[in-house]
């Protein structure tokens, strides 16, 4: 009975340094990506009736500029075409990527879907979905 409570032990002690934790209350930029970072370092602005973050208030006018090109992300399940502003049904997650020097960095991601339906089944088993490490 020893033997699990030393694992438990050197698995907390190593954390903070091994496993990055995700931002606390975290928020994606509409604009830059899907990647999350806290909402402290956010600008707050409203598009189509919907709270977003942004880095800056410029990216507003991007967005309604060309609403097609940030807008949209895929369901990793589906595939079906999601509007990010819109949908209700996203999961944060931990992802591997692939920098273009070939390190590969732990970082935190927001994935979006169309349904609760498609969302659980993501939950179920991300690794169907995802093929991680993956090109940043
Ligand atoms: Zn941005």
């Amino acid at each position: 009975m020893v033997a699990p409570l030393i694992a438990v032990a050197g698995f907390l002690s190593a954390s903070p340094a091994a496993a990055p934790s995700p931002p606390a209350d975290p928020v994606i930029c509409v604009v830059c990506g899907d990647y999350t970072f806290p909402r402290k370092d956010a600008v707050a602005a409203v598009y189509e009736g919907e709270k977003i973050s942004l880095c800056n208030l410029r990216e507003l006018d991007m967005i309604r500029e060309n609403p097609g090109k940030y807008v949209w992300a895929q369901d990793p399940v589906s595939g079906a075409r999601v509007n990010k502003i819109h949908t209700k049904f996203t999961a944060d997650r931990t992802v591997s990527v692939r920098k273009q020097n070939g390190t590969v960095e732990n970082w935190p991601r927001r994935f979006f879907f169309e349904s609760e339906k498609t969302r659980s089944e993501f939950a179920r088993n991300p690794a169907k979905f995802l093929k991680e490490p993956y090109p940043a």
